[in-house]
């Protein structure tokens, strides 16, 4: 195909055990997964799932070192479990939802909390203050081949080697089952989509020159640094 400006390069994310790359095609995001944290957003913890998206091109690799974004002075860490999009699927019932994936990683959803704020003060969407450059980074996938479905497993953020968040995936309100059922109601899955599944409690602020180290039992690690 000819084009008139080249082809804008294709975002991947890294596979554990391979040198192959994961391509990803979009990135979805629940908001408000684990009862702690919505209650420290001063939320209710049995709402249902809502999502909201990053450009895929705001993935980075763990080990890699971040420009601190532009207009915010309140950056805050989210780790989280990612799930890897390996099969399209729409209206996927919640028994069939598994099979959809390909592997799993951590990742850490950054965000601009004080445009978040104001965003959410005059009701408009939170799109700058969730999908900025870089503001996705995402460790190796570990594929399901491999590591099967962990449900339950320690999740946790340190920032500068002090440990700020802690959680459990066994704490998730919507499972990853029920997430991306859900999800695939609202548009029709494809592979290569990731989909960030919540943070635990204990969100906080991320300056420059801080390191972020963060885990997940069974699936893996990743660590990016501020400059
Ligand atoms: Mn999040």
């Amino acid at each position: 195909m000819e084009t008139v400006i080249p082809f804008p390069p294709q975002p991947t994310v890294a596979v554990a055990g391979t040198e192959a790359r994961f391509p990803v095609r979009r990135i979805f995001c629940v908001g408000r997964n684990y009862a702690a944290h919505a209650r420290e957003m001063g939320n209710d913890d049995r709402e249902p799932p809502f999502f909201f998206t990053k450009p895929a091109d705001a993935v980075v690799d763990s080990g890699a070192t971040i420009p601190y974004p532009p207009e915010t002075a309140d950056l805050h860490h989210e780790v989280e479990l990612v799930v890897a999009v390996g099969a399209a699927g729409r209206n996927v019932s919640v028994e069939r939802a598994r099979d959809l994936v390909y592997g799993y990683a951590v990742g850490i959803d950054l965000t601009r909390r004080d445009l978040q704020a104001e965003a959410k003060r005059s009701g408009r969407p939170w799109d700058m203050a969730k999908g900025f450059d870089h503001s996705a980074p995402c460790g190796a996938i570990a594929p399901v081949a491999r590591i099967g479905h962990p449900q339950e497993g320690a999740i946790r953020l340190a920032v500068a080697g002090r440990e700020r968040q802690a959680g459990d995936l066994s704490q998730m309100v919507w499972s990853v089952a029920e997430t991306i059922s859900c999800l695939s109601r609202l548009v029709e899955l494809a592979r290569g989509d990731l989909v960030f599944t919540g943070t635990p409690a204990g969100v906080g602020a991320v300056g420059r020159g801080e390191r972020m180290d963060a885990h997940i039992d069974g699936i893996g690690d990743i660590a990016v640094i501020l400059v």
